[in-house]
């Protein structure tokens, strides 16, 4: 299927490694331009030469820079080469706050998570979905987790700051921008495959003494899918979200966790 979006301008945040990665990647494969965002250059480098000798005539552009921070986003959103503020998709990302017990997590900490994973994709919506709105066309799409729809006690801040970003964004997909060909989603990740996956059976490795592998058989164990998901699957998802044929798909949240969340809806 043609997904109708080569020769558009994506911005994709937290897209060196991982689910961030499988999606550039997947746009790119669509003949989209992509502008790839992360902290570690060397990691970025690597991202940006493996899919500039997989695009077929698009650009790809690195920023080396913290998304979550005012320069950051600056940095990002007028690359040099990139369209300046003209995107026509943007994918919002950034790493996911740490574990813990809420009894230990200070203002700061709160702030922190605020920040990264429901202030910054809002500053990045607010700065780019206006000229989307003028120009007839443009897309959202917010990597959450399922841990919107199934909280999980020790990630707290997780489960508050990204429910903050699913509420603002049920409004905002719903505003005028939607009769103005703009669309605003979430992606809601359940296991992946992906470095982040692997420092947390590690982290849990540490602490139980079970090794890494056992870890990650037993928790294959409890999704119906028996598998975790790959950020190639991942991507292809958030490509549809920003494809032509998804015009009519807005407000939602869209999980992919191989049928571990188990309500009807
Ligand atoms: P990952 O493999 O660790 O990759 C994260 C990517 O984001 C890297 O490219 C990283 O590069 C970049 N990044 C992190 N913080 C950034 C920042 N402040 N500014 C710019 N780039 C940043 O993680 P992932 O598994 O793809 O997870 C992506 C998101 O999905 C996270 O929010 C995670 O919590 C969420 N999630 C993942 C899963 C899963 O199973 N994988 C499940 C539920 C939710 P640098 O570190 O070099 O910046």
């Amino acid at each position: 299927m043609d997904l109708g979006i080569k020769g558009k301008w994506a911005l994709v945040c937290g897209a060196s490694k991982g689910l961030g990665f499988g999606c550039a990647q997947a746009l790119v494969a669509e003949g989209v331009n992509v502008v790839l965002v992360a902290r570690g250059a060397q990691d970025l480098h690597t991202a940006v030469e493996t899919l500039s000798a997989e695009a077929r005539g698009a650009s790809v552009i690195g920023v080396a820079a913290d998304i979550t921070l005012a320069d950051g986003r600056a940095a990002a959103l007028s690359a040099p080469n990139g369209p300046g503020t003209a995107f026509d998709i943007v994918v919002t990302n950034a790493g996911g706050p740490p574990p813990g017990d809420f009894r230990e997590w200070e203002r700061e900490a709160w702030i922190k998570a605020l920040d990264a994973n429901m202030l910054t994709p809002i500053e990045l919506i607010k700065a780019t979905v206006d000229g989307m709105a003028q120009r007839g066309f443009g897309r959202i799409v917010n990597i959450t987790s399922g841990a919107v729809k199934a909280p999980i006690d020790i990630l707290g801040l997780s489960n508050g700051a990204r429910s903050g970003l699913t509420g603002f964004v049920a409004g905002v997909a719903r505003s005028p921008l939607a009769g103005q060909g703009v669309t605003v989603n979430n992606l809601l990740p359940g296991a992946f495959e992906t470095d982040r996956l692997k420092v947390t059976f590690a982290a849990s490795a540490s602490k139980t003494g079970r090794s890494v592998d056992e870890l990650a058989d037993a928790r294959r164990k409890t999704i119906p899918a028996k598998r975790f998901g790959t950020s190639q699957e991942f991507g292809a998802i958030c490509a549809f979200l920003c494809s032509v044929h998804a015009g009519y798909i807005t407000g939602q949240n869209v999980l992919a966790d191989g049928g571990a969340y188990p309500g009807t809806f």
